[in-house]
């Protein structure tokens, strides 16, 4: 990131041009003028300066456009992205994966009883558990409203229905400290596993989002595997 400007005697075309395609961003030719050797030396730190805070910019607009505003886990389109990838990699390598989906229980009434601040502080604390108990390949998304989605990579169907259920377990144990005091929740969870080259995170989804909805008919809670369904 350092500009490089040649000051030199040297004053061939040819050499002015190798000088350049070196990488140096100024030659400046003997006798220079030093008022006009700080000139250039200033418009080229502040180019750097423009560059570098393009590149800060760009950081933060790739961020917002990536994950969720109130959790910090990634927003729904970028959860399908890397689940369209972990997808391309079951078809070069032949690993599974597994995908699920969760549902908080009855959260309606935490908004409706504690309030939508109480509500948003559950969800935050749930991502926050989620992404502090799984691995760090595995990917915390949350799909909207309160609703959460994981991909477990190189998974296979039991590892992905144990790992799901301890995080469930781990999610109902814990007491979310909001205004009104502490506060405890449940979660309901729907696993899959991806192991066919010819299956798309979309349709994963869709069987996740099944066993859920099993999950919630059965009494909520609970953790329920499509295949076993
Ligand atoms: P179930 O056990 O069947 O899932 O019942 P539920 O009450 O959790 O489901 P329902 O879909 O009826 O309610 C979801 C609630 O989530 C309603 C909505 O106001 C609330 N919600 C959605 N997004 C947010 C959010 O960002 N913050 C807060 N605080 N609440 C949210
Ligand atoms: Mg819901
Ligand atoms: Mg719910």
């Amino acid at each position: 990131d350092i500009p490089v400007v040649f000051v030199t005697g040297r004053t061939e075309d040819n050499d002015q041009e190798k000088g350049l395609l070196l990488g140096a961003i100024d030659y400046i030719l003997k006798p220079y003028s030093p008022l006009i050797v700080l000139a250039r030396i200033r418009n080229q730190l502040a180019l750097q300066k423009a560059h570098r805070d393009l590149k800060i910019a760009n950081a933060e607009l790739t961020r917002l456009a990536t994950t969720d505003f109130l959790t910090g886990v990634w927003n729904r389109r970028r959860f399908m992205e890397l689940g369209e990838a972990e997808v391309a990699r079951v078809r070069r390598s032949g690993r599974c994966f597994g995908a699920v989906m969760m549902d908080v229980d009855h959260f309606k009434a935490v908004n409706d009883t504690y309030g939508h601040d109480a509500g948003d502080s559950v969800l935050r604390a749930l991502a926050k558990a989620c992404v502090d108990r799984l691995r760090n390949v595995d990917i915390v998304g949350r799909m909207g409203g309160e609703e959460f989605a994981l991909i477990l990579p190189e998974t296979d169907p039991q590892g992905a229905r144990l790992t799901v259920e301890r995080l469930r377990e781990h999610l109902g144990e814990l007491t979310i400290p909001v205004d009104s005091g502490p506060l405890k929740v449940t979660v309901s969870a729907g696993v899959t596993t991806v192991q066919d080259p010819k299956d798309s995170i979309e349709s994963a989804l869709k069987r996740a989002d099944a066993a859920l909805y099993e999950a919630k008919g059965r009494g909520r809670n609970r953790t329920v595997a499509y295949e076993e369904m």
